[in-house]
């Protein structure tokens, strides 16, 4: 049996982590045992899909490279064959139309309550022989089984049962023509031939329900793997009130896919101690049985340091490609008048802590330096710093070569030779050519800015600072 399994995102919103972690779950089990994974967009409740949730989920995936081997499908674009389908179980009796109003489905539930029953369809349609209006409206409703119980195994939580007596007929067309979405998740998984349905246990009380459609299908009962679900820091429910929920904000607070991967992968999984995982690694020892039954918290601080650790050590070049798409957000169209990406990338790493931060530091290699940073110039550029200035730039300019080591050993001398501290020539310059107080070593500085606006920098700032 080759393995197929799917995401099925309902597009009402942008993809969060909780969903991200499904998707990588459903990704991981088909990647690892050589099956096919398959994306499709539940977007039949059209009140609340949108567009935008639709666009947000693929750009997430792809900037996740949770790549798909079948879809996008759209359930709104299959609404034929879920007809096709109902049609077929109207023709078995396996589904019925129900013609009973509001009114009495209202009188109904209040008298169940009252003697302190479970609300649920009494069947009153099931064997309606009486004529109806053409138009007169109706829903359609599965026959759900009256004896026994449904049964499974589910992959995280266990053995579950339920009797029958305790599910009604539930509805799979609305008065509207529109089929529901616990029937169409059921077709779908059939036609599609899903193995292996992983999702949030927040569907776990559908499942019996849907088993039975299965049934009435003839179709195979998938394998179900109910997950867990996620808390913030603070042990609820993980929402927005704790900080970015959205994969995209991760992007955007300058996370590396890698590194939400990464600590995705932990948020239910584990393998022994192992906190590290390459993509490669996850796929190879990614198991079901190893996914954990209990709520799984998020951490913060644990994601900041898989981020840390993922600029240190990834190639580079890896690395720069997402540096670039920060640059870009700052406005950085032109990338030819700046230093190669991936010598920031090198120079930066330990010390910013995110791609966010990275950008922003760089910023200076690609603008024009409009304004000297207050606090740093407050600071260092005191009496006799112009003159340090133009020392500093005469000796750079007669430098025979502008390599970083040459440039340190050159400013080190030249602090020597004037009697002061090195913090006296490096800061006002560092200021002078980037605009701030903090940078890699001056050398390297000099070399991300290049010889020429080096010396141009300095000048410029020696006029500056003399008025
Ligand atoms: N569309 C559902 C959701 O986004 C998922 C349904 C499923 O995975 O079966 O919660």
């Amino acid at each position: 049996m080759t393995v197929k399994t799917r995401f099925a995102p309902s597009p009402t919103g942008f993809l969060h982590v909780g969903g991200a972690r499904t998707a990588l779950f459903s990704w991981l089990y088909a990647r690892h045992t050589g099956g096919q994974f398959v994306l499709r967009i539940e977007d039949t409740d059209r009140e609340r899909s949108t567009k935008e949730a639709i666009d947000a989920i693929l750009e997430s995936m792809q900037w996740l490279d949770l790549n798909w081997d079948e879809g996008p499908y759209y359930q709104t674009q299959r609404f034929d064959r879920y007809r096709e389908v109902i049609n077929k179980l109207l023709a078995e009796g396996k589904a019925y139309k129900c013609y009973c109003s509001k009114e009495r489905l209202e009188k109904m539930r209040e008298e169940q309550m009252q003697h302190g029953l479970k609300p649920r369809y009494d069947g009153h349609c099931r064997n309606d022989h009486t004529e109806h209006a053409p138009d007169e409206p109706y829903v359609i409703r599965f026959r759900n089984p009256d004896e026994g119980v449904v049964a499974f195994d589910d992959m995280v939580k266990g053995h579950i049962e339920v009797s029958n007596s305790e599910l009604d007929d539930l509805i799979i067309q609305r008065s509207d023509g529109t089929p529901t979405y616990n029937f169409c998740v059921v077709v779908d998984d059939y036609d599609m031939g899903i193995t292996h349905v992983i999702r949030g246990d927040d569907h776990v009380n559908n499942t019996p329900r849907q088993i039975n459609l299965y049934k009435a299908l003839g179709a195979k009962i998938p394998v179900f793997c109910h997950l867990s679900m996620i808390l913030g820091d603070d042990g609820t429910k993980l929402s927005k009130r704790h900080g970015a929920v959205s994969v995209m904000q991760y992007r955007e607070d300058g996370y590396l896919p890698e590194a939400l991967l990464n600590y995705l992968v932990r948020l239910g999984w584990s393998h022994q101690d192992q906190e590290i995982f390459s993509r490669e690694e996850m796929i190879s020892l990614f198991s079901l049985d190893a996914i954990t039954k209990s709520a799984s918290g998020f951490n913060t601080k644990k994601l900041d340091w898989l981020n840390a650790h993922y600029m240190k050590t990834l190639p580079a070049q890896k690395v720069a490609q997402e540096l670039k798409w920060h640059l870009e957000r700052k406005g950085i169209s032109d990338f030819s008048k700046g230093p190669e990406l991936t010598d920031i990338v090198k120079n930066y790493a330990e010390r910013t802590h995110t791609l966010k931060e990275m950008a922003e530091k760089s910023l200076c290699y690609f603008n024009e330096i409009e304004e000297y940073d207050p606090a740093g110039v407050k600071k260092w550029i005191k009496e006799g710093s112009v003159e340090v200035l133009e020392t500093a730039l005469q000796t750079l300019e007669s430098l025979s070569t502008f390599e970083s080591s040459a440039i340190d050993e050159a400013l080190n001398a030249l602090a020597k030779k004037l009697d002061i501290g090195m913090g006296k020539v490096g800061q006002p310059l560092r200021i002078a050519i980037t605009g701030q107080a903090m940078s890699p070593g001056i050398g390297d500085t000099m070399m991300l800015v290049g010889r020429e606006r080096t010396l141009e920098r300095i000048r410029k700032a020696i006029e500056h600072f003399k008025n």
